[in-house]
C-alpha cells in the first residue's frame, strides 16, 4: 500500500518550511496551494486523492474548521482549524497552534501575557495562555478586532500596551520590512524592558528585530521558526500516533534557504 499523503493548505503557501519539517520527519508532504473559491472541493477531494491529513495556513483556517464534520474542543474554542485528519467518511478538524505556542514557551513563568494581534494566530495564542491560567491582554491596530477578540475568549483588549510576563507579536509586523517594526507597533524598545519573555511568531533569517531587541536586553526570546516546529510536531503526533523527530524537524525548519524543490509551486494543488 502507498504511503499516505499529507501536505499544506493556503494561498499563497509557497514560502512554507512545513514540507521541509515534515520530510524530515519522513512523511510524504507537499505544498497544496489552492485559492479559497476551491478550498472546500480541494479538500472533499483529499482524501480519495490518498491524503491522510493536512495543515492549514492563511487564509483558510477558519474555512478548514467550518467544512469539518468534527471538530477537536480547541479547535472549536480557537474558532480556526491548521490540522486535518482525514477518512474515507470524515473530516475532523483540530487546532496545535495554541498548544504548540505553550510547549515553545516551555516553563516560562506565565502569570500575565500580552498579545499583540487579533487574527487567527492571536486567537490561538490568547486561547492557550488563557488555558494556562494567565491574564491575557489583547491590543490591535484595529482596536474593533481586539474588543471582539476579547469578547469571544474572555481576556481584556486594551487600547495601549502594558507590561506583562510574556509578550507574543502575532501581528504580520516584521514579516515584511523589518525595519517598520517599531513605528508598526505600540512599542519603543525600551518598552521591551517590561516582558521578561518575548515570542515573535514571524521569522526571518537572522531574527526579527522584536526578538533581536529583546534578547539584547536580557529578555527571554522564543521565535516563530520554534513555535512553527512546535505545532507542526503535534501536527505528525495527530496524524501518526508517534513521538515527533523534533531535533530533526527543528534542524530542517532552520535550514536557510527554504530548498529549491519547495520554492517553485503549481497554482492549484495537483490531488490526484
Ligand atoms: P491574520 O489573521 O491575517 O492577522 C494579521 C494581524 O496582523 C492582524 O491583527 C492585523 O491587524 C495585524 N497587522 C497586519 N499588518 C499590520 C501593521 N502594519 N501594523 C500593525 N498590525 C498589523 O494573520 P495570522 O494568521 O494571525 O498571522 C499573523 C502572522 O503570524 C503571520 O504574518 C505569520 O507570519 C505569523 N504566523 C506564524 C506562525 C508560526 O508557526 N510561527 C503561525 C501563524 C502565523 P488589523 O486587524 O488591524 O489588520
Amino acid at each position: 500500500m502507498a504511503a499516505p499523503r499529507f501536505g499544506v493548505l493556503g494561498w499563497p503557501v509557497e514560502h512554507s518550511r512545513s514540507p521541509a519539517m515534515m520530510a524530515a520527519a519522513g512523511l510524504n508532504y507537499g505544498l497544496l496551494p489552492v485559492a479559497p473559491e476551491r478550498f472546500a472541493e480541494t479538500v472533499r477531494g483529499l482524501h480519495a486523492a490518498g491524503f491522510a491529513g493536512a495543515n492549514v495556513t492563511i487564509p483558510h483556517k477558519e474555512a478548514a474548521l467550518a467544512l469539518a464534520d468534527r471538530a477537536s474542543d480547541v479547535a472549536r474554542a480557537i474558532g480556526a482549524a491548521n490540522t486535518l485528519l482525514l477518512d474515507a467518511h470524515t473530516i475532523t478538524a483540530d487546532n496545535t497552534d495554541g498548544p504548540g505556542l505553550l510547549l515553545a514557551l516551555g516553563d516560562a513563568r506565565v502569570r500575565t501575557a500580552l498579545v499583540l494581534g487579533a487574527g487567527g494566530s492571536a486567537r490561538a495564542a490568547a486561547w492557550a495562555l488563557r488555558s494556562m491560567g494567565a491574564q491575557v491582554a489583547v491590543w490591535n491596530r484595529t482596536h474593533e478586532r481586539a474588543v471582539a477578540l476579547a469578547a469571544d475568549l474572555g481576556v481584556r483588549a486594551l487600547r495601549a500596551p502594558q507590561p506583562a510576563d510574556v509578550l507574543v507579536n502575532c501581528t504580520a509586523v516584521g514579516l515584511e520590512d523589518p525595519s517598520d517594526t517599531f513605528k508598526a507597533l505600540p512599542l519603543r524598545p525600551d518598552d521591551l524592558d517590561g516582558y521578561p519573555t518575548v515570542v515573535d511568531l514571524v521569522y526571518r533569517a537572522g531574527g526579527t528585530p522584536l526578538v533581536r531587541e529583546a534578547a539584547r536586553r536580557g529578555a527571554r526570546t522564543v521565535d516563530g521558526l520554534e513555535v512553527l516546529v512546535r505545532q507542526g510536531a503535534l501536527s505528525f503526533e495527530a496524524w501518526t500516533g508517534r513521538a515527533a523527530p523534533l531535533v530533526a524537524m527543528r534542524e530542517a525548519a532552520r535550514r536557510d534557504p527554504v530548498p529549491a524543490a519547495h520554492a517553485t509551486a503549481p497554482p492549484h494543488p495537483r490531488v490526484t
